[in-house]
């Protein structure tokens, strides 16, 4: 396989970007598909087939972002197929409530023990929005903590990340999100327990929650510290808020029972709320947010809370969620963690051989690469990694026919679809993009 240097040729991919770029803006359905942070043209995906991609110009990928998650059984995976198609022969949705939704969130409550009751939903940021306001409802407070880095889906009152300051309150990192709807928001340094602890001193009585990702992976990786979300959990139990860890991209992804089968279940502690996304839908729009019956039933109509959703529970989504998490078996989870452990520690290998300064970080079997000398353990840090490096090793992987997430700040995510060939043109595209990360400039 011969290294093709980067501008290189997607003539397909750049004449369904010139369209979509005037009816769309920007071109894309999210910001992150558009490949501002590394450049060039975004690629076009056609169809998809076990590990592998392939993009309107027919040139094949193998994939190392499956969706951004979602993809844990590979690509077009025969028995999510089936139920999709089984399912889809019996309509496409109701407005009413039926098995399928049952069925997934009884197949959610037997994974995930703290949660005892759970409502579906279409994309996590529904969920993550929904579990704020049940927290805000059910405690009479409004005050929120979240951690800088941690992304939960673009609501209004999460979208304030104002950096590492001690206790500031957030301030809105896009317009259109007004400072009454950031305000209650505080956000603290991530991993930073003391930061926590002084928050709760300086608004006795006044958080709902404390929000974070159970092991974020939208700052590129960056695993909680040991006892960090045990110690979240016991401070917000002292001091009357609930804990909600998101897991809308570790839920049924690094275990059957996601960050919590890691960590928590271990540790004898549990969240009050989780979220949930990516995988459990199968490629679909289907997402969920659980925890404490006592919690949840003070959501509509069982309680005052309100939430809806015309298509939550969708029929086809919930068919192929359940299709897939039932597919997700003990040997899937130990063929995933096995794939990831071997490309990334391929990746590093390879860096390393040419000298390039980086961290190979990883939480289950999500990873990414930081270029940096330290270990990273929040978002400030993250920052200072060379993302040039990234840009440059990227395309060169691109190029040579491996899909990566187009941004420096990304997990990367594999498949039980990823077989030894799929990791040998992996490791064959390797020299030379390391190369490329070891020859970048500024
Ligand atoms: C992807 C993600 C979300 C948002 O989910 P969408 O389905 O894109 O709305 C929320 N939280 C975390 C941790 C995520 O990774």
């Amino acid at each position: 396989m011969s290294p093709v240097s980067y501008p290189y040729e997607a003539p397909q991919s750049q004449s369904l970007f010139d369209r979509a770029s005037v009816v769309t803006p920007g071109g894309v359905n999210s910001p992150v598909r558009a490949f501002r942070a590394v450049g060039g043209t975004p690629r076009f995906m056609v169809s998809g087939t076990g590990p592998y991609l392939t993009d309107a110009d027919g040139r094949e990928y193998v994939d190392l972002v499956c969706s951004w998650g979602p993809m844990i059984l590979g690509h077009a995976h025969p028995a999510v197929l089936d139920a999709v198609r089984e399912a889809v022969s019996r309509g496409t949705s109701f407005g009413t409530p039926g098995q399928g939704e049952v069925e997934l969130a009884e197949e959610i409550v037997a994974r995930v023990a703290p949660v005892e009751q759970v409502r579906l939903v279409s994309s996590g940021t529904e969920a993550t929005m929904s579990a704020i306001r049940l927290a805000r409802g059910f405690t009479g407070r409004a005050k929120i903590v979240k951690f800088a880095g941690c992304y939960h889906g673009h609501v209004d009152a999460l979208l304030a990340a104002a950096g590492s300051g001690l206790a500031t309150f957030g301030l809105p990192d896009t317009p259109g999100v007004t400072g009454a709807q950031a305000g209650d928001t505080i956000v603290l340094p991530y991993n930073d327990l003391a930061a926590v602890e002084a928050a709760f001193r300086a608004h006795p009585g006044e958080i709902a929650c404390v929000i974070t990702e159970a092991s974020p992976g939208n700052m590129g990786v960056v695993p909680p510290l040991p006892g960090f979300n045990g110690g979240l959990a016991r401070l917000c139990r002292e001091n009357g808020a609930l804990f909600v860890s998101d897991e809308v991209m570790t839920g049924f992804r690094v275990s059957k029972a996601g960050w919590y089968g890691l960590e928590a279940a271990h540790e004898g502690w549990a969240p009050d709320l989780l979220t949930f996304g990516k995988v459990m839908g199968g490629g679909f729009p289907a997402a969920a947010f659980g925890g404490r019956a006592d919690v949840m039933a003070h959501l509509a109509p069982a309680g005052p809370v309100y939430q809806a959703g015309t298509l939550s529970g969708n029929p086809i989504a919930t068919a192929a969620g359940l299709a897939q998490l039932r597919g997700c078996t003990d040997e899937v989870y130990t063929a995933v963690d096995r794939v990831a452990a071997e490309v990334s520690g391929l990746v590093s290998a390879a860096l390393a051989k040419e000298g390039v300064t980086h961290r190979l970080q990883t939480a289950g079997n999500m990873f990414s690469v930081f270029f940096t000398e330290d270990a990273v353990t929040n978002y400030d840090e993250a920052k200072t990694q060379e993302s040039f490096r990234f840009t440059a090793f990227f395309h060169s992987m691109l190029s040579q026919g491996v899909y990566l997430p187009p941004s420096a700040f990304e997990s990367w995510f594999v498949s039980s679809a990823h077989d030894e060939r799929a990791i040998e043109r992996i490791a064959a595209a390797l020299p030379a993009a390391a190369r490329a990360a070891a020859e970048a400039t500024a």
